[in-house]
This record gives C-alpha cells, sequence and structure tokens, in this order.
C-alpha cells in the first residue's frame, strides 16, 4: 500500500554530514523520489553546475521570484538567499512522486508550518570529531570558516528535536538504508491513508450477507 500523492521530505544537517552524498544515493536508486533543485543568490563553487547544483541567480531575480510567490519557502543564509521553487514541488507531488529537500532549518520550520503533513529528517555525525575531521579532509575551506562553521552547527542543533526522525551517518550505506526506512515508514502513516481508510469503512457499512 503506497498513498497516492508523494510525500514532502525535508532533509537537514550541518555541512560535513554527508548529506548531499546521501541525496544523490537516494535519487539514483528510487525513482519515485525526485530531488528540487533550489534557487540561490550565491555563487557558484568549483564543479557546481547551473540547473543541477541550484539555479544561480542575482537577488534582483530572487526576490522578483519572491514577490511573484515562486517559493514554497525561502530563507537567508549566511549572507545568502535560499530557496525552493513552488512549481516542481508542487508538480512532482501531484504525480505522486516524493519530493526532497535538502534545505536549513529555518527553511526547514516553514515547511512544517504550511506543510504539516510533510516529514522532517535530521542527518548527524556519528560525533563532532569525525565532522571536524571531514570538514577538514574537504580541503575547500579555511580553518577558521571550519571554525564558523562548527559554532553555527551549535546554534542550528538548537532545533533538532522540532524534526520527526534523526539518522546518523557513520557509515554511509547504512545511513541510505535508515532513511529509506524512515520514508516508507511514512507512506503507511494512517493519516497519509485516510482515503483507504474511508473506502474500507464504505464497504462494511455497505456490504450484505447473502
Ligand atoms: P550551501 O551554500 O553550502 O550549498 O548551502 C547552505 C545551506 O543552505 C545548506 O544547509 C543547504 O541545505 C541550505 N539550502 C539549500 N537550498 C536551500 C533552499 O532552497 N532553502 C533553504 N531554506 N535552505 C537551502
Amino acid at each position: 500500500m503506497k498513498s497516492n500523492k508523494g510525500i514532502l521530505i525535508v532533509v537537514s544537517g550541518f555541512a560535513g554530514t554527508g548529506k548531499g552524498t546521501l541525496m544523490k544515493l537516494l535519487v539514483e536508486r528510487n525513482e519515485n523520489l525526485k530531488l528540487s533543485v533550489s534557487m540561490t543568490t550565491r555563487s557558484p563553487r568549483p564543479g557546481e553546475e547551473e540547473g543541477v547544483s541550484y539555479f544561480f541567480v542575482t537577488r534582483e531575480e530572487f526576490e522578483k521570484n519572491i514577490q511573484e510567490n515562486g517559493f514554497v519557502e525561502h530563507a537567508e543564509y549566511v549572507g545568502n538567499y535560499y530557496g525552493t521553487p513552488r512549481s516542481y514541488v508542487e508538480k512532482q507531488l501531484a504525480e505522486g512522486n516524493d519530493v526532497v529537500l535538502e534545505i536549513e532549518i529555518q527553511g526547514a520550520m516553514k515547511i512544517k508550518r504550511d506543510y504539516p503533513d510533510a516529514l522532517l529528517v535530521y542527518v548527524l555525525p556519528p560525533s563532532v570529531e569525525e565532522l571536524h575531521h571531514r570538514l577538514l579532509a574537504r580541503g575547500t575551506e579555511e580553518p577558521e570558516v571550519i571554525e564558523r562553521r562548527l559554532k553555527r552547527a551549535a546554534e542550528e542543533s538548537e532545533g533538532i528535536e522540532s524534526y520527526d526522525y534523526v539518522v546518523v551517518n557513520d557509515d554511509l550505506e547504512t545511513c541510505y538504508e535508515e532513511l529509506l526506512g524512515v520514508i516508507r515508514s511514512a507512506h503507511f502513516a494512517a493519516f497519509r491513508n485516510e482515503e483507504f481508510i474511508r473506502k474500507i469503512r464504505k464497504e462494511l457499512s455497505d456490504y450484505t450477507f447473502d
């Protein structure tokens, strides 16, 4: 049994927890799971592709989109705008696909308010020491930036209890299986299957013994 309408899934986590790799596995291995591509005003990093990593736009373009109600949520994060385009998300959900948003906590809280049925998952590192190592191993950031990111993680950690589930990314494949398990279970939630429950109830009341 799978509820007809797709589930809106929010995945958040500190920088360096491996969310990106997890999201890649999720969409590669599950054709009914779609990853939303956000719009941002930050500059592309080396290797990032327009329309794949993000839609890179100017502040003016972004603000125009806000005015036209083009986002399901948007937030300002470390001096830049980030937003989830509405048209893609609504189309995929209507077609019965699950849509994953990899977004930060302010955006996640807006989704929780506006889409109470959404599923919110937080990805945690196995330890802060391991997180620090991973950030250093990426080699893309200066030590001061890494320190800032860890301080930011401390602030963000305050909101984790507002999420529905947490998964720990120690071993990638294990974490992938756990995340997929959470998503699969969400489809069985009673409140997401009200239509089917109504059908059975109607059949019960109409049933004739002959
Ligand atoms: P980065 O600049 O490192 O790609 O992303 C910074 C943060 O913004 C990450 O936590 C990422 O998950 C989040 N983010 C990416 N896209 C969106 C979005 O559309 N909305 C919100 N609220 N956050 C986003």
